[in-house]
């Protein structure tokens, strides 16, 4: 038998990285030691009391049953209240919060209340695939890349942008891949640009928590009107290292929510109980808006980790500017990714080819500082001894 797969997926792109994997692959069989330095998934664990709270919550048998697509009214108090006090934004928790399987779902399911075929999806590029493909493409929409240019520190250019028939633009700052970040003003000026078109903004924060030398990240709810314009992401992914948990959430205008739950009620549930529980709890661990000890520690160490790779990169005569946020660095590497990424397999470190994100991420790589410093260093040495060659 034959059977064709839906236009919307055909459409979707390539998978650029499988001759990449499989060449990581037969290193590894090799027995060559493979340091990997581009998946975007911490490998330090969650806090101790998040491991404690998720103990004591699933083994109670009364957060076993389902939840609603909206999620819990607790764990959307929780979210408000974290709100409250690391944005000082006020939000309904009946109506202007969401709990998400992560953000991930959340992005996509959004657009799919939003999107009628042939709506025009501005996308930034490079970026975080999901906006241009299960959140566009697989929703029948057309992806309009916005590119993100090294000369404007990796922002759209807001007025080159051509705004016809576009219904939705996703924003992600702290940026993964760039690591690049947004002023209120940045903010500003995007939020009255979609006041003024009538365009939906769909902003994701899922890394404002990680942040060094001071940096706090906004939300982009802290500037007047964007409530009626904006529904903003986040995740408890990164910020708890609960990648394997799902859990995030979206808050904003209300519309924007209820659109979302309305197609999540015939798709999914809400998160597991006891996972909004621990995620409340985890919320509620911040004091005053300050994260707890445990996440400044762990922001402390990705901090040393930016460091010592983008010593190591300017030792190998590579310039590299500090992000202020993520745990990725983007490293100009002057030629094709993918000729870049295939000469630093053969030493066994292994990179995202920027070309993975969009075109404009072409002549870049992406390095995700999620490996011990011992790990960094020795990639270090390695991309030394391949450059100098
Ligand atoms: N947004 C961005 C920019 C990401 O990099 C990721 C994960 N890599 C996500 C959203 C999704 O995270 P999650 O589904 O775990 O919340």
């Amino acid at each position: 038998m034959k059977f064709q797969l839906a236009d919307r997926v055909k459409r979707l792109p390539p998978y650029l990285f499988a001759e990449l994997e499989r060449i990581a692959d037969e290193k590894q069989r090799q027995g060559v030691d493979i340091i990997n330095l581009s998946v975007g998934d911490p490998d330090l664990p969650p806090p101790p009391f998040v491991l404690e709270a998720l103990r004591e919550e699933s083994s109670n048998p009364k957060n076993h049953n389902y939840s609603f697509s909206q999620g819990e009214l607790f764990f959307r108090e929780a979210v408000a209240e974290w709100y409250k006090e690391r944005f000082g934004v006020d939000l309904d928790p009946r109506k202007e919060v969401i709990a998400l399987i992560g953000s991930k779902e959340g992005l996509a399911n959004f657009a799919r209340a939003f999107i009628n075929p042939g709506d025009r999806v501005l996308v930034p590029d490079p970026a975080y695939p999901v906006y241009a493909n299960g959140a566009t493409l697989l929703n029948d929409g057309i992806p309009a890349p916005m590119p993100l240019l090294e000369e404007n520190e990796f922002k759209p250019d807001l007025e080159s942008l051509d705004l016809s028939g576009v219904k939705i633009m996703f924003l992600n700052y702290p940026n993964n891949p760039t690591g690049s970040v947004m002023n209120k003003d940045d903010l500003k000026a995007v939020v009255d640009l979609a006041r003024e078109k009538n365009i939906i903004v769909c902003y994701d924060n899922a890394y404002s928590e990680i942040t060094f030398d001071g940096y706090r990240a906004p939300s982009i709810l802290e500037v007047d009107g964007a409530m009626d314009v904006a529904i903003e992401f986040h995740s408890c992914s990164k910020t708890f290292n609960m990648t394997g948990d799902r859990i995030g959430f979206a808050v904003g205008n209300s519309e924007l929510i209820e659109g979302l739950r309305k197609v999540k009620s015939q798709i999914d549930s809400g998160p597991p109980v006891y996972i909004q529980k621990v995620a409340a709890r985890a919320l509620q661990s911040y004091v005053g808006g300050e994260p707890p000890g445990y996440i400044k520690w762990v922001n402390s160490i990705y901090a040393k980790r930016r460091d010592l790779l983008i010593r190591g990169l300017r030792e190998a005569g590579i310039g590299v500017k500090k992000p202020l946020a993520t745990f990725y660095v983007w490293m100009r590497c002057g030629k094709s990714s993918m000729e870049f990424a295939s000469k630093m397999i053969e030493v066994g470190v292994l990179v995202t080819p920027g070309i993975g994100f969009g075109r404009h991420g072409e002549g870049y790589i992406r390095f995700s500082i999620t490996q011990p410093k011992e790990r960094i260093e020795e990639a270090c040495e390695r991309i030394k001894g391949a450059l100098t060659r």
